[in-house]
């Protein structure tokens, strides 16, 4: 199994421009293969293979010396992801986009070989760039197989190594299953009745984002004012989706850790209807990454998560008995009696256990086997 590591790092002032140059070199060879491949295919409505790139790839770095001052592992490393853009647009996935020197986000990756990346003592080592000092907050796991270095809008830099590992002990097999649905007030509610809050330090950094944004708007274009603020503003973000991170990182080990199973929506269209704000928008983006989470430590750890269907309704029907109650569609709606068994209910919650019955039922898992669980079903729909 692959799993990535991510650090921090804290390159020197030598180090920094060669890592910029690297950033430079490797757009520039992306956009120029990238423009090879285009005009080949108008001319010969044939694609450019990865071996005929690497070959050129030799050409080019003779008439081009500043090329061979970097990591040459790299460049072939961005033929490669070049290589397999276009096989992915082959398959319906978007056309390759040109690199944007103006971008505030830089990477470049390279691959492991005759071991040219190493780690030890807080620090790391990277083809032509030497031993960078690193921030080795927990220990990565396997054979390093590729790292790649990045730059964000705020000039911080990160290294992140795919690991090829098979220590992950998987957990001890649990009978609980979970359903989660997403607040509408609150980050999470679950099936087991818990409402799980948005971090109290989003609000905080919420107002910090809006003032920055206003300081950045009244600030002249291209001034040295407004450069300042863009990285304050980019500061704010970076912050915000650190914590972010930090906090989905630990709910969803903590849900894994506790259920067998774990249902989810998928959420795009309805999270859609339902947020408006920024604060919304901002949580929309958590939701996305906190199922990834989920996807990933379950394959980890031997667990299952199931995703339901967008257009199941449910938050309308009735955990108890199934009735189905379209008044319930309205937002503002927080609890309810079903008028069919009037069984009170908190609106999340009854959705979160919705959620839950569905997601056994596409998981292919008996409901016997998970707490006894029962499933109405009436016609082509469940219920
Ligand atoms: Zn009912």
């Amino acid at each position: 199994m692959q799993v990535a590591f991510k650090y921090r790092i804290y390159p020197n002032k030598v180090q920094s421009i060669m890592l910029n140059k690297s950033f430079g070199c490797n757009r520039f060879i992306f956009n120029y293969f990238l423009n090879h491949k285009n005009e080949q295919y108008k001319k010969t409505k044939r694609s450019v293979s990865y071996n005929e790139c690497a070959k050129l790839l030799t050409d080019l770095k003779s008439n081009f010396q500043w090329l061979k001052e970097i990591d040459s592992i790299s460049l072939q490393q961005t033929l490669r992801d070049l290589d397999r853009a276009f096989k992915n647009f082959f398959k319906g996935y978007g056309f390759p986009k040109f690199k944007s020197k103006h971008n505030h986000f830089h990477s470049y990756r390279t691959q492991m070989v005759n071991d040219n990346i190493q780690v030890e003592n807080n620090k790391i080592k990277l083809p032509k760039i030497g031993w960078v000092k690193l921030k080795y907050h927990r220990s990565h796991k396997g054979k390093i197989l590729n790292a790649t270095v990045s730059k964000t809008n705020t000039g911080t830099y990160y290294v992140s190594l795919c690991c090829e590992t098979s220590d992950i002990e998987k957990l001890q097999t649990l009978n609980t299953a979970l359903g989660i649905d997403v607040g509408i007030k609150s980050f999470c509610v679950t099936s087991n009745s818990e409402i799980i809050d948005n971090p109290k330090f989003l609000e905080k950094y919420y107002k910090k984002l809006l003032k920055a944004q206003r300081e950045l708007s009244s600030k002249t274009k291209g001034s040295k004012n407004f450069y300042k603020a863009r990285i304050k503003l980019a500061k704010v973000h970076e912050k915000i989706a650190n914590c972010r991170f930090d906090f989905l990182h630990k709910l969803s080990s903590r849900l894994i850790s506790e259920n067998q199973v774990i249902c989810l929506e998928n959420l795009k269209v309805k999270s859609m209807l339902k947020n408006s704000t920024l604060s919304k928008s901002i949580s929309d983006v958590s939701w996305f990454k906190f199922r990834q989470l989920l996807e990933y430590k379950a394959k980890w750890y031997g667990r299952i998560v199931s995703i339901i269907d967008t257009y199941y309704p449910s938050s309308q029907l009735c955990s108890n008995c199934g009735f189905k109650n379209e008044e319930v569609k309205n937002l503002n709606i927080r609890t309810w009696e079903c008028p069919n068994c009037k069984t009170k209910h908190h609106r999340d919650i009854n959705s979160a256990i919705n959620i839950k019955r569905v997601g056994l039922v596409q998981s292919d898992l008996k409901p016997v086997e998970i707490v006894g669980y029962e499933v109405f079903e009436t016609g082509s729909s469940y219920f």
